[in-house]
């Protein structure tokens, strides 16, 4: 029989690969890294049983974390990236040239290292950017402790669960709202509402609870199944919700893109009926 790899996230479902070739497998000391082939999806990265990020799908996620609030906030000059291991979300943000510096604060070494060797395909340009620096270490205790100010965070964490569970907290979304400078948007991932009902509610819900503005905005990322996914959008300020279509379309002259417009932008905030009510009991 064939050899396969399940995603173990969800109680009840699950999403199976089927195994071309077995690449690496790792306990790293934070979580159990696996990377598999698989003929549709490319090379499949999992941490702790769960699928982070695939060569075919990757640019679904980043590109609408990264060029939504990038594009909204019109000069994001200091970027912070808690997370993004795979360093994926990091080549879209480096794509904007207003962007003057990128840190990214990632707790597990290894899998920097390790995307930096696999997934060169969509990380390489990263890596040779005077503009991008990794930082290790817990992406709550930096917030909590840094002093430096930012004018976009992006939060590309795992699931709520091991050592993510953290970057979910009211506590650390108060240190986000610190870090930020005045009309900064930070974004979270913010789970599939469809499976994950309970994590979306008590992400957003934590999210809402801090920031003036928050709102769930959508992607969907086939290896995020069950629907759409959601990352929950937080400032202290409307502005950079209101930016004009013609706005964002000058904003993202010249910028390769796959799955971003600036249309789909706009789009993105209309949420499904089962969202919205969600949302709104958070
Ligand atoms: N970019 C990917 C995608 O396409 O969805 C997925 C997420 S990325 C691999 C998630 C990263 O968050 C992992 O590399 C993990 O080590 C990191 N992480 C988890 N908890 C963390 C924490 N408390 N501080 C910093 N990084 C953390």
């Amino acid at each position: 029989m064939k050899k396969t790899v399940t995603e173990t996230l969800h109680d009840g479902v699950q999403l199976s690969f089927a195994v071309e070739e077995v690449l690496h497998e790792e306990a790293t000391g934070h979580q159990r890294l696996q990377l598999i082939r698989n003929r549709r999806f490319g090379k499949v990265l999992l941490l702790d049983g769960a699928v982070q990020v695939t060569s075919a799908d990757e640019f679904m996620y980043h590109e609408m974390m990264a060029h939504v609030p990038l594009m909204a906030h019109g000069d994001p000059a200091d970027v912070l990236i808690i997370g993004g291991g795979d360093c994926g979300l990091a080549e879209e943000v480096l794509k904007h040239r207003r962007v003057k510096s990128l840190t990214q604060v990632e707790i597990d070494a290894s899998v920097v290292d390790f995307a930096r060797q696999h997934f060169g395909e969509f990380n390489a340009p990263v890596f040779d950017d005077p503009r991008f620096s990794v930082e290790i270490g817990d992406g709550s205790a930096f917030a909590r402790e840094t002093d430096r100010r930012f004018d976009v965070v992006l939060v590309d964490s795992t699931d709520p669960a091991g050592p993510g569970a953290v970057l979910f907290t009211r506590e650390f979304y108060g240190n986000l709202k610190r870090i930020l400078k005045p009309g900064g948007i930070a974004v979270t991932q913010n789970s599939v509402p469809f499976l994950q009902k309970n994590e979306f509610v008590a992400g957003f819900g934590a999210l809402a609870s801090v920031f003036p503005v928050a709102r769930p905005y959508v992607v969907a990322v086939p290896t995020y199944f069950g629907g759409f996914m959601t990352l929950g959008w937080a400032s202290d300020s409307e502005q950079a919700l209101q930016v004009d279509q013609k706005t964002l379309e000058e904003r993202a002259a010249g910028m390769e893109t796959r799955y971003y417009t600036p249309a789909l932008h706009q789009a993105a905030f209309v949420l499904p009926r089962y969202i919205a009510d969600l949302a709104e009991k958070a």
